[in-house]
């Protein structure tokens, strides 16, 4: 009898984050976040073959800036389960990359999650979402909230500690978002932000007075579960101060570009803009899907070294 065909295709999601507070640094190095991820439909195509003649694990990617050895996420993921279920079977993994590389949109993990995922049932392993999520935290903090199949959700401790926010299941925002050519190494933004926070002055909470410290702005209190309420609230209409992230100061200090990306959005009349990760993507909140597609096909004809995406939560 012939082999079942064990191949399929997969869709690989990206995320913004509408919140992101640094906590502190942690004793392995790591930093405890406080974020609120949102999954938007900016996706890569992630097709998995089984090799039934080796175990080898062969990657093809059409981004040149991805890594086709075992530093890739998805080659983590499947050796992950290799290793932990001592299969014998090999993979061939093929990325069609369309979300931005190294931008703050969390794509890596998103791959990471996706061949967990589709390799669960490709190899019929039949491992609940609680053991997936153990899996994905060994890969990486963002690889977590990629296994829940959720729009909306909180990431705690290295932002792999996800509560999922159900109550905006209702709730599609369209973005706008800003990637200005230009690639940021997570690792060097969280190191700047450790030469920064080590400055600061110990405040009411800490984190927002290092931050203000940073741009010289009073940054008014900000919190997850206030931005949660918020959101449940008004949701699109969600007041801008609300919205923030502890990076964006350290990632615009040292690529002003983003900062540019800020100010084409701002200067569309957007006001709920906000960096995304450690940058340098930029994003804004629209009213409107009409007026997220307009907006980015303006922005896109006159920035033209950028690339500019009109995309939703979903
Ligand atoms: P995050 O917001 O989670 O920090 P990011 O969007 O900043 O993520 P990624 O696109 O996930 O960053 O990639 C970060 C680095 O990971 C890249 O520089 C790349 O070398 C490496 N990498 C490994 N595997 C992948 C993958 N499958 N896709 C993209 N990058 C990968």
């Amino acid at each position: 009898m012939a082999a079942a065909v064990s191949k399929s295709t997969i869709k690989s999601y990206s995320k913004v984050n509408l919140y992101l507070e640094v906590v502190n640094q942690r004793k392995d190095g790591y930093h405890n976040l406080r974020t609120l991820f949102a999954r938007i439909n900016l996706t890569d195509s992630i097709f998995l073959k089984t090799r039934l003649d080796d175990n080898l694990i062969k990657i093809k990617c059409n981004h040149p800036r991805v890594p086709l050895d075992q530093r890739n996420l998805c080659f983590r993921s499947a050796r992950l389960l290799q290793q932990e279920f001592n299969l014998k079977q090999g993979l061939e993994i093929s990325i069609n990359k369309r979300v931005p590389v190294a931008a703050g949109l969390g794509g890596g993990s998103g791959n990471a999650a996706a061949v967990l995922r589709g390799l669960n049932k490709l190899w019929g392993l039949k491992l609940s979402t609680k053991k997936l999520v153990a899996l994905a935290k060994q890969i990486g903090s963002d690889v977590a909230f990629f296994i829940y199949q959720e729009k909306f959700a909180q990431g705690f401790l290295r932002g792999d500690k996800i509560r999922l926010l159900k109550q905006l299941k209702s709730l599609k925002l369209w973005f706008v978002i800003i990637l200005p050519g230009i690639n940021v190494s997570t690792p060097l933004i969280f190191r700047q932000w450790d030469k920064y926070s080590s400055k600061k002055q110990p405040g009411k909470n800490g984190i927002l007075r290092k931050n203000s410290r940073l741009t010289g702005l009073t940054i008014p209190e900000h919190d997850v579960k206030m931005l949660t309420s918020e959101l449940k609230v008004r949701g699109r209409n969600v007041r801008p101060e609300f919205l923030f992230n502890g990076l964006e100061p350290v990632t615009t200090q040292l690529y002003p570009e983003a900062r540019r990306a800020k100010s084409a959005l701002i200067n569309e009349g957007l006001n709920r803009v906000l960096m995304s990760g450690s940058g340098p993507a930029v994003f804004a909140i629209c009213s409107s899907r009409i007026q997220a597609k307009r907006i980015s096909k303006k922005i896109q004809n006159k920035y033209t070294t950028w690339q500019v995406y009109c995309v939703s939560s979903i």
